[in-house]
C-alpha cells in the first residue's frame, strides 16, 4: 500500500484514512468505555498452581509482571504494529530504551554496524561510548553510499538508517538499500520517528525493523518520553526475550495510555504540522536571508509521502542567529519536537551540549543552522514570528 500526496498536502488517499480507523479502534472497550482503562499493576496473579505453572512454561500467554507485559502497554504496541504492516511490536520507556534493547538484541562483540551520518546524536553516543568498547565496531556513511554502493554492507551485522536523518533531513532509498542488506544478509533498522507510520512505513520497502521516539509525534503533545519498536515475531521475540527484560526499560501503563491517546488525532496532527510546514517554507525561500532550506522532498519514486513539520534553515551570514532566537515569541527554544508548540533549535546551542566525539562535529552541521519543528498553532502567526525575528537578526 502506498500513500503519495503532492506537496501542497491537500491530496489525502486511502492510507491516512486506514490510520485514522485504526487509530481510533486502539482497543476493546469494556462497560462501553472509549478508551483503554489503565491497568496499573505489578503483578498478575493465577487462580491455580496449574495455571501459574502454564504460563511459566510459556503454553499460555497472559501477563506476568508489567516489566514485560502488560494490557494497558500492549493495547498501544498492538496498534503501532498494525499501523506500520509488521508481525509484532514492543514499548520502551525511552526511543533511547528502544534504540539501546534493539542494538544489543542484534549484535555481539565482533561485529560491525554501519550507520547513516547526521544520525541522532544520542545513537551515536551509544554506538561510540557502549558499543565500541564491548567490541562492536561502527562506521558512518552518507545516504548516498548506502543506495550506491553495496559493497558497503559486506561482512556487516547491522545496518542503522534514518531516513531522512537529524538536521540535515536527507532521505535514502529504503528499498534499494534492504535489497543490498538482503544480498549481504545484514540485518536493517531504521529510525522512523520523523516520518511516522503516516509518511512512512518501512517494512513494506522490506527494512527489517522500524523504531520510534514515541515521545515525539506519536505522543503529540510534550507530556511523555516514550520508544516503540515494530518488526517480525523473530525479532520482537527476541528483543522481549532479551534485554527488555533484562535491561528492563519497559513503558509504564500510564504513559502507554497517553500514547493511545496521541494516536488518536495522529493522522490529522500530521497533516497539519506538514501543511504549515509547506506554506513557512514556501515563503521562508523568498527571503534573501535564507540561503538553504534543508528539508524532505516528496516526489512519485520516494518512499515517504510527506515531510512531516521539521526542517532546517541555513541562514545568510547577515543573520545573527541568537538575536534571531532571542526575537521569536511562539517558536519557544528547546529540544525535541512533535507537539502542538513550535520549537527552534540552533545547532550553536546544540553543539555546546556536545562531548568532543559529538557526531554534529564529526561530520560538519552548518553554524549558522537553525532546526525547527512547526507545531500546530496559526501559520500566519507562525510566520509573523518568523518574519519579525528576521527582520531583528539582520545586522
Ligand atoms: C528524540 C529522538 C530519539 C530518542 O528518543 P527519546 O524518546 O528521547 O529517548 C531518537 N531518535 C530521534 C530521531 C529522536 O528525535
Amino acid at each position: 500500500m502506498s500513500f503519495k500526496k503532492d506537496m501542497t498536502g491537500k491530496n489525502d488517499s486511502g492510507l491516512a484514512d486506514k490510520l485514522s480507523t485504526l487509530f481510533s479502534e486502539a482497543f476493546d472497550g469494556e462497560n462501553g468505555s472509549i478508551t483503554p482503562p489503565i491497568v496499573q499493576s505489578s503483578l498478575f496473579t493465577f487462580d491455580s498452581y496449574e495455571a501459574f505453572e502454564d504460563r511459566m512454561a510459556g503454553r499460555t500467554t497472559n501477563a506476568i509482571y508489567t516489566r514485560v507485559q502488560n494490557p494497558t502497554v500492549a493495547a498501544f504496541e498492538s496498534t503501532m504494529s498494525r499501523a506500520e504492516g509488521a508481525e509484532a511490536a514492543v514499548a520502551f520507556a525511552s526511543g533511547m530504551g528502544g534504540v539501546a534493547a534493539t542494538m544489543l538484541a542484534l549484535v555481539k562483540p565482533g561485529d560491525k554496524i554501519v550507520c547513516v551520518k547526521h544520525v541522532y546524536p544520542d545513537a551515536y553516543r551509544l554506538f561510540e561510548r557502549i558499543l565500541r568498547p564491548f567490541g562492536v565496531d561502527t562506521s558512518y556513511h552518507s545516504p548516498d553510499e548506502f543506495e550506491n554502493n553495496p559493497e558497503l554492507l559486506k561482512g556487516v551485522a547491522v545496518a542503522y538508517l534514518e531516513s531522512p536523518n537529524s538536521l540535515m533531513f536527507e532521505t535514502m532509498n529504503l528499498a534499494t538499500v534492504a535489497s543490498h542488506a538482503k544480498r549481504h544478509g545484514v540485518t536493517t533498522v531504521i529510525d522512523n520517528s520523523w516520518a511516522t507510520p503516516v509518511f512512512q512505513r518501512p517494512l513494506e520497502h522490506g527494512i527489517d525493523v522500524s523504531l520510534h521516539s514515541a515521545s515525539k509525534y506519536i505522543s503529540g503533545h510534550s507530556d511523555t518520553v516514550a520508544g516503540v519498536v515494530v518488526s517480525s515475531n523473530e525479532i520482537i521475540h527476541r528483543i522481549r526475550d532479551l534485554t527488555l527484560p533484562l535491561l528492563g526499560a519497559k513503558l509504564a501503563p500510564f504513559e502507554a495510555f497517553l500514547l493511545t491517546r496521541g494516536l488518536r488525532t495522529l493522522v490529522p496532527r500530521m497533516q497539519r504540522h506538514e501543511q504549515s510546514a509547506n506554506t513557512l517554507i514556501e515563503r521562508l525561500l523568498t527571503l534573501p536571508a535564507i540561503e538553504r532550506v534543508n528539508t524532505v522532498t516528496v516526489d512519485p519514486a520516494s518512499n515517504i509521502s510527506g515531510r512531516s513539520g521539521l526542517f532546517s534553515v541555513q541562514f545568510a551570514p547577515s543573520i545573527d542567529i541568537r538575536t534571531f532566537c532571542n526575537a521569536l515569541t511562539l517558536f519557544k527554544l528547546g529540544v525535541s519536537w512533535g507537539g502542538f508548540e513550535s520549537l527552534a533549535l540552533p545547532a550553536r546551542v546544540a553543539l555546546a551540549q556536545a562531548e568532543a566525539e559529538n557526531s554534529m562535529q564529526r561530520f560538519g552541521v552548518p553554524e549558522n543552522l537553525v532546526r525547527f519543528s512547526v507545531g500546530l498553532e496559526g501559520v500566519d502567526d507562525l510566520w509573523d514570528d518568523l518574519n519579525n525575528a528576521i527582520t531583528k537578526a539582520m545586522q
